[in-house]
């Protein structure tokens, strides 16, 4: 039987549906075989980077092994201390011919006092993978075009690595973006995060003896208390998607006095970057009542976070495709149909997804004992074992399968960008989705 080039030989006791799909795919088979290849010299690696756990952009023995990996690797291209930060590195492998730009991204930051408890050692290694596997299938089947694997540094707190790679050039030229992120509870690559940002208030009055001369003063303090109680009111108008949340940082000098200075601290997050604009002309608003009201002078400053993340459907339907495809699979299942995950968080892939088509997919790791998520030390253990590593591996080979569909299927890349363009319009227009 030939399907796709590929030669299937039937033992007399099968019959061709008897045959899992995954064998008639001749890509998917190879990646995977590729991908299985790789586990003895990734584990190592991933292991590595799991048991040295390092800061945002302190990532230098992350650093060193992935470049040192790459560099052991046929025909890659590698760049160490990229775009101006110590800690992000470019490895490329081109094919000579021209075709579509593929791309993985490779977090490896960890987070202070727990470690890897966000699990990006099995974001570097499910990208690492999946680059050399779609390097391999260029190479063996004379495909076109360039993959290009980034280290991404600095993706916790507001770091913003990948926003930093973008605003240098560094995607100049790419045509997709492919990611993935651990957790216990979804695997899905239609995930959609919050878009986030931080406002800083400051309010400067005029000190008074409270109880001799109040009325010469500007009472810094009533005014954040002003703007904290608007903010309180406007989370009743809000969208359920809309988070805000607002601490007093300077709650002003001693109490017999008029307090001069005062300030407070808001985190926004919203599912789009446009509604989240919104929320910030309001919570601005909320700020500028307190000055209005009390006299103060006020100043805010906008702390710019990330954007949400738009997931990109045809890329996700190749995902999903190839997911479902290898053996074993695992629960739960990819959601059918359009479906979104949303996910409570944020992340600088975001930002990346406003720039280019980009899927980051969700996937399951077995739990550790107190079925703890991301950002806790039961997820730090969970993430850090065997079987973690082999989900990642899976979610490898289906971003290569992804990458491999761009690189072979003529036409595919337009589809995919005509669907971002879409995606992008919706956005402005504000057609989105809100849960
Ligand atoms: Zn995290
Ligand atoms: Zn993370």
């Amino acid at each position: 039987m030939e399907q796709d080039g590929f030669i299937v030989v039937l033992r007399d006791s099968e019959r061709l549906e008897d045959v899992p799909q995954y064998f008639l795919d001749k890509y998917l088979l190879e990646i995977d075989k590729t991908i299985d290849g790789l586990q003895a010299s990734l584990w190592p690696l991933n292991n590595f980077i799991h048991e040295n756990p390092e800061l945002a952009f302190e990532e230098h023995k992350a650093h060193d092994a992935l470049t040192h990996f790459m560099r052991s690797c046929n025909g890659w291209q590698v760049t160490t201390s990229a775009y101006g930060m110590e800690t992000a590195w470019v490895a490329v492998y081109d094919s000579g011919k021209a075709g579509p730009v593929v791309s993985f991204n490779a977090e490896m930051d960890a987070l202070p006092n727990l470690g890897h408890a966000c699990g990006h050692n099995l974001i570097a290694t499910a990208s690492v993978a999946a680059g050399l596997a779609t390097a391999e299938m260029i190479k063996r089947h004379d495909l076109p075009g360039k993959v290009v694997v980034f280290g991404t540094p600095g993706e916790e707190g507001v770091g913003g690595g990948k926003i930093r790679l973008l605003e240098a050039g560094a995607y100049k030229g790419v045509d997709i973006s492919l990611i993935s992120h651990p957790g216990i509870l979804h695997n899905s690559p239609l995930v959609r995060t919050t878009a986030f940002a931080r406002l800083e208030v400051e309010y400067f009055g005029r000190a008074a003896h409270a109880a001799n001369s109040p009325w010469l003063g500007v009472n810094a303090l009533d005014a954040v208390v002003i703007a904290y109680n608007a903010v309180s009111v406007l989370r009743q108008q809000t969208m359920p998607s809309d988070v805000i949340g607002m601490s007093i940082t300077n709650g002003g000098a001693a109490p017999n006095v008029i307090h001069a200075y005062a300030a407070g601290v808001c985190v926004i997050r919203a599912s789009s970057a446009s509604r989240l604009q919104e929320l910030r002309q309001k919570v601005s608003a909320c700020f500028r009542a307190g000055a209005e009201a009390t006299g103060a002078r006020v100043e805010i400053k906008i702390i710019r976070g990330y954007a949400d993340h738009v997931p990109n459907r045809v890329l996700a339907a190749s995902y999903t495709k190839y997911w479902n495809l290898l053996p074993d699979l695992p629960d739960p299942r990819i959601p059918s149909g359009d479906e979104y995950t949303w996910v409570k968080a944020s992340t600088d892939q975001g930002n990346i997804s406003y720039a280019m088509p980009s899927v980051n997919a969700s996937f399951a790791i077995p739990p550790g004992l107190q079925a703890g998520q991301p950002h806790t030390p039961d997820f730090e253990e969970a993430s850090g074992t065997k079987e973690a590593f082999l989900r990642a591996l899976r979610v490898g080979k289906a971003l290569a399968g992804t990458a491999v569909d761009v690189l072979r299927i003529p036409g595919l890349i337009d589809k995919i960008t005509d669907q971002w363009r879409r995606d992008m319009d919706a956005i402005k227009e504000q057609r989105i989705d809100i849960v």
